[in-house]
């Protein structure tokens, strides 16, 4: 608990960036040294409904580096699922992604031809979806659908490809894989089909999965095998995970970073102890005080109202109707990005932030560029007095 508080201390002391700071936010995150794998940058994609553009995702950016995990987190209608199906060019007309760009292993995926993109999709980056039904043909046995998937990618031939299916079923941990692997996917519960899915998007070797609501259509004890499973075949083969959820649990078990989506904008990015201890958006700290399990008797607090619909976002700050924080500059524009840097090695309890730093800088310690918590609200945004942040933060 004592790292907690004193990444919480150093954070506190840390100063914000420029309004508009979305370029500074940018070149903090290149500054770190992991390798990195995918970069959403300045994503907007929307919908033309009756002659207007109706943005649904504003201005996304964030990283994901070789084996970590991203937790994609927001209300339902966020805009989660249409930022997954952006990076994987599956956004269908009347969408469309209308800027950014999508950077895959140095790759930009909009430059791409659909024919390079179905070489990527399912060979290097795989999704899993929430419900397995829709991804599972009901016609064909899961063994035909995996097999088709390892010869569509030149990762089988028809003599091998049978083998390796029931291997692939195996290493999901679905029993008797040489009798399912026949099994049509009705004949499967849900657990199971969910994993025969995790099992048919692992078959190429992804370098990175995007798994949308993975466990949302399954019952609790199946949920947390599913999730155990992810996490140990992300462990053996080094994947990526971008996983999108509106359950804070799951973040809490999965996350190493979670970025906080809200009405189509992130609206907070920390590692996930980092948020947990010290959540920073009014809307992080509201969906935070909706989690069950405090104390018996406590309340659950509910964040007042709903996202607002697509195409009818308030002026300003989108979050501002429902926010118990709002205050005078919220209606008028909305906020840019305040960055926030914590120190990797954390000083001896009772440290203030300034000897935190000085302590740090002379023995050597290195500042943690990966640890950057940002967030998009007025409280923190130095176009505010700082005497006014200070008195509607406390
Ligand atoms: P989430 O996954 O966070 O629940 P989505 O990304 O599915 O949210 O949706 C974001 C917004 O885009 C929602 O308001 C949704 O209604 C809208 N939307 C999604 N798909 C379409 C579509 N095909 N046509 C029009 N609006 C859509
Ligand atoms: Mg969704």
């Amino acid at each position: 608990m004592s790292d907690l508080r004193d990444s919480r201390l150093a954070v506190r002391g840390s100063r914000p960036s420029a309004q508009s700071g979305d370029a500074s936010v940018n070149e903090s995150r290149t500054a770190n040294r992991e390798p990195r794998l995918l970069s959403v940058e300045h994503l907007t994609t929307g919908f033309d409904i009756r002659g207007r553009f109706v943005p649904a995702v504003i201005d996304v950016s964030f990283h994901l580096n070789a084996g970590e995990t991203l937790c994609l987190v927001g209300e339902s209608g966020s805009g989660k699922s249409v930022t997954a199906l952006s990076i994987l060019g599956l956004v269908q007309p009347p969408g469309r992604i209308e800027h950014g760009r999508l950077v895959f292993k140095d790759r930009d995926l909009r430059t791409l031809g659909e024919r390079e993109m179905q070489k990527i999709r399912g060979a290097e980056i795989a999704l899993i979806f929430q419900e397995p039904m829709t991804a599972l043909n009901p016609v064909f046995t899961i063994g035909n659908q995996i097999e088709e998937t390892l010869r569509v990618h030149g990762r089988a031939t028809r003599r091998t490809a049978r083998h390796k299916a029931i291997e692939l079923l195996d290493a999901v941990s679905i029993p008797d894989p040489e009798k399912r692997v026949r099994d049509y996917p009705h004949q499967l519960s849900g657990g199971l089909r969910q994993r025969a899915l995790i099992a048919m998007s692992l078959a190429c070797e992804p370098v990175l999965v995007i798994a949308d609501e993975p466990t949302t259509a399954l019952d609790v004890t199946i949920q947390a095998q599913i999730l155990d499973l992810l996490r140990s075949l992300q462990r053996k083969m080094g994947l990526a995970l971008l996983l999108i959820t509106h359950d804070l649990g799951v973040v809490a078990e999965m996350a190493d970073r979670v970025a906080v989506m809200y009405a189509g904008r992130i609206v907070e990015e920390a590692p996930v102890n980092e948020l947990f201890a010290d959540p920073k958006h009014p809307y992080t700290r509201g969906l935070m005080a909706s989690i069950p399990g405090g104390a018996p008797g406590t309340r659950l607090q509910a964040i007042q109202g709903t996202v607002p619909p697509l195409g009818e976002l308030p002026p300003g700050c989108s979050f501002t109707p429902r926010c118990p924080s709002r205050f005078e500059p919220c209606p008028k524009a909305h906020p840019g990005t305040t960055v926030f840097s914590a120190p990797l090695d954390l000083p001896p309890e009772g440290g203030s932030h300034k000897s935190v730093e000085s302590d740090s800088a002379s023995r050597g310690f290195r500042l943690q560029a990966e640890g950057n918590h940002t967030t998009r609200c007025y409280l923190y945004s130095d176009a505010v007095e700082p005497e006014t942040r200070e008195a509607k933060r406390s």
